[in-house]
Parts: C-alpha cells; structure tokens; sequence
C-alpha cells in the first residue's frame, strides 16, 4: 500500500504511547483531514479524491464478496473501513477513523466471515494515515476469542498494515481487532448483577443516538466508589478488566461484604455505547473524545454522569475514589502525584504498592503526575472532589488470563486500603 507520509506524524506517534491522560502535543483543531502535499498522497488523482471524500463516514451497508466467502459489518461494533476484492480474490479493508484527525490511533475492525469450511481466506489490513495496531482475533462463537496463531497474520510494510492469511475452520467466524464486547455483553452481566439482588440496575440516560446508559448501584452509604469504562470504543481490555474487578468486589468473601458494607459502589460500565456498537476509533457520534469532555461536559453521555453526581453525592453520601477503565500499549495506572493531597489520602500509592507486590510476574507501571488541563475524568474528579481518581490502564495484547487474575487480585487490594481508610467526619 501506499504509506502516507503523515504531516502530523510526530505527534501523533507521540500519542500513540498512551491513550488516557499523558499529555498530547497541541494539534490544531482541523474540521477536515489536515492538507497533504499531492506527493505525499501519490498523485494528483488521488489527492483530489481524499479531499472530495471528506471526513469519513462509515457506509450503511458495508460487506463485500470474493467467490464464495462474504464478509459483513452487518452487526454491532461491526467495522470494515472500506472493502475492495482484488482480482486474485484478496481482500483489502482501509480504516479510516470516524472523525478527521486529532484522533488516537486506535484503527478497530471487526467482519463477520462467512464461507465453507476450507475456504482459504486472504485479507489485508491497511489504515489510511495510521499504523495497524490491534493483532487480530478469531471468534467461531462470537463468545470465545483468541489471537490468530503467527502463521495466519503478519504486520507488513513497517508496521502500516497487516496480512492474515487462513483457512476457514467454520462456515461463520468473526475476524476483529478484539473481543466484541458490544451491549448484550454489558446486558449480560448487569443482568446477572441484578440478579444477586444487592445491585439496582437503572437507566442513567442516553447516548446521542439514543443507545442506554446504564448505571448499577449498591444502596446509599455514608461513603461512595465509582467505577466508569469504555469512554474509548476499542478499548476492550478496559472493559476485561473491569468485570472480575467488579465481581471481585461483588464476590461473597469477608472482605467483599464487608467493603460493600461500608462503601455505596457505583458503576457506568458502557459510558460511550454508540462508539462501540459503531466500531469507532475513539469518539462518540458527536465528534468528541468523551474522555476530553469532564470539564466542558458538551456530550449528552458525559453530561448524564455528571448530572447524577450532582444530584447525589453530598456529605451524607460522600465519592470517595473513582477509577476509570481504559487500554492502552501497555498495562500501567495514571494517578496523581503522591505529594497531591487526596481525601482519602495516600490510595493510590498503598493500593499500587500491595497490587504490584502480589503480582511479581504481571508487567504493569504507576504514573503519576500532576493535575493538568486536560479535561479527563480523572483530573477532574481529583479537582472536583479533592478524592483519588485513577486511570487503570490495560494492555491491548495483555494474555486475558493474566487480565483477570491480576483484576482480582487488585480489586482485594483496593477494598483492603479503603477499608483502612478513616471515615470522612461527621458534619
Ligand atoms: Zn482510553
């Protein structure tokens, strides 16, 4: 493929690093695709169709064919970009982001395969003005995924693109970026929450689209947590970690019970549900990264949080720690400084101290900075409420089951350390 030569290319490869709260280079707010040269678009034909394409819109009907294996989109957080089949029966998906750049580099697809067991399927990859990043996975069941073995996919040309290349095992299989963890998934175990009966269910609002915001709670308590995920749409592991965290904390242990005894827990687990049903990069369906909008709060899903908050924390009913679920490169926790004055205090660094000390083996980093403009949940928690607020990063490509024991064992830490904390005073 041709590689476009991003004008943009140092920042934005200066994003690529982390997805939440590093601080971004300044980009300027561009309503269209920045300028290229002619020859960086590979010719003047070319050029003149990337600039009458304009920002991209995802077509309504996105499949395409090559003999007898049919790939859809057709379902939600389907995404195929634009899909061509070559003469030699390969097919080609480009990825384009849902909005013109600045956008993080988060190119997600996900086809349904159809097609007869045997069939040889041939499909590359290619993001228009990005690297591929996300090692595709293989569904049969649309439950179950695992990474395609090495022998089946490659990155090619440097890193822009990525080749699989398999026989099919199944007459319908899903190839996607990650596990499609759309809102039957999130139905699925808020369900089951509510079922255990200590956990009340309730619809929080509305996307802009009019998808639902749920939000799960404990009853009322002198004290609060909150939980939030999935502002980013590809963010899956985000969405891996945060459920056995949360069942960690819902378990019935000793330690559970008596955590939930003390502290309300509330969650907003699918915090953008357009963007993922969508299969975005990044924003929701109003052109906006949610997780840049605590602050401005401009988007009805970050607007709906807020209006929740404040209509319910007071003194009787104090936010006490929020974290926040994302995905990045790698696995690591954004928090504030340890000289930044929390109430309660020193959380993050004795919840962080006693996780990683369990965890020997689990490959995981504390960044902590300062509070800076960017208006992410966790600087404006922080600033907000003067309480810990943490960005639980975890990595893409992190083995899932590494994924779940390492939230557990983190959720048990997290419960110890609020536990010991002191209870706000008495007005
Ligand atoms: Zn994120």
């Amino acid at each position: 493929m041709m590689k476009p030569v991003l004008t943009l290319g140092v920042a934005f490869s200066a994003m690529l690093s982390a997805c939440a709260n590093t601080p971004e280079p300044t980009v300027t707010q561009d309503p269209d695709w920045p300028e290229r040269t002619e020859a960086e678009m590979g010719s003047a034909a070319a050029a003149a169709e990337i600039r009458a394409r304009g920002p991209w819109q995802p077509p309504a009907d996105v499949h395409c064919r090559s003999g007898d294996i049919l790939l859809d989109g057709h379902f939600s957080g389907g995404q195929l970009g634009d899909c061509e089949t070559g003469a030699d029966g390969t097919f080609t998906l480009t990825l384009y982001p849902e909005n013109a750049p600045p956008i993080n580099p988060s190119p997600w697809y996900a086809a349904r395969v159809s097609g007869a067991a045997g069939e040889l399927l041939s499909m590359t990859i290619e993001v228009d003005r990005f690297d591929a990043r996300y090692w595709p996975k293989l569904s049969t069941d649309g439950v179950n995924w695992s990474p395609l073995p090495e022998s089946q996919a490659r990155f090619i040309d440097d890193g822009a693109a990525m080749q699989i290349e398999m026989t099919l095992s199944q007459p319908i299989s899903w190839i996607a970026g990650g596990e499609l963890l759309t809102d039957d998934w999130y139905q699925g175990w808020l369900g089951g929450l509510a079922e255990t009966g200590d956990v009340d269910v309730t619809l929080l609002g509305e996307s802009a689209h009019g998808r639902p915001l749920w939000l799960a709670q404990t009853a009322p308590k002198a004290e609060m947590v909150m939980f939030i995920g999935r502002q980013h749409p590809p963010e899956v592991t985000g969405a891996l970690t945060m459920r056995p965290f949360v069942d960690a904390v819902f378990a019935d242990t000793a330690l559970a019970r008596q955590f939930r005894e003390r502290f309300q827990v509330v969650m907003v687990p699918l915090v953008n549900p357009d963007g993922v049903a969508l299969g975005h990069w990044r924003h929701n369906t109003g052109g906006v990264d949610l997780n840049r909008d605590w602050g401005p709060f401009t988007q009805p899903e970050t607007r709906a949080i807020k209006a929740w908050l404040d209509a319910n924390v007071s003194d009787d009913n104090r936010i006490r720690l929020l974290l926040d679920f994302h995905s990045t490169k790698r696995n690591l926790f954004y928090t504030h400084r340890d000289v930044d004055v929390t109430d309660p205090p020193d959380v993050a660094r004795d919840w962080l101290v006693a996780g990683f000390a369990r965890l020997p083996d689990y490959p995981v980093t504390r960044e902590a900075s300062a509070l800076a403009e960017q208006a992410n949940s966790k600087n404006w928690f922080y600033a907000s409420y003067g309480i810990p607020a943490i960005t639980y990063e975890t990595g893409d490509e992190t083995d899932r089951e590494a994924i779940r024991h390492s939230a557990t064992v983190f959720a048990e830490e997290m419960m110890k350390v609020m536990l010991a904390t002191a209870k706000p005073a008495v007005n």
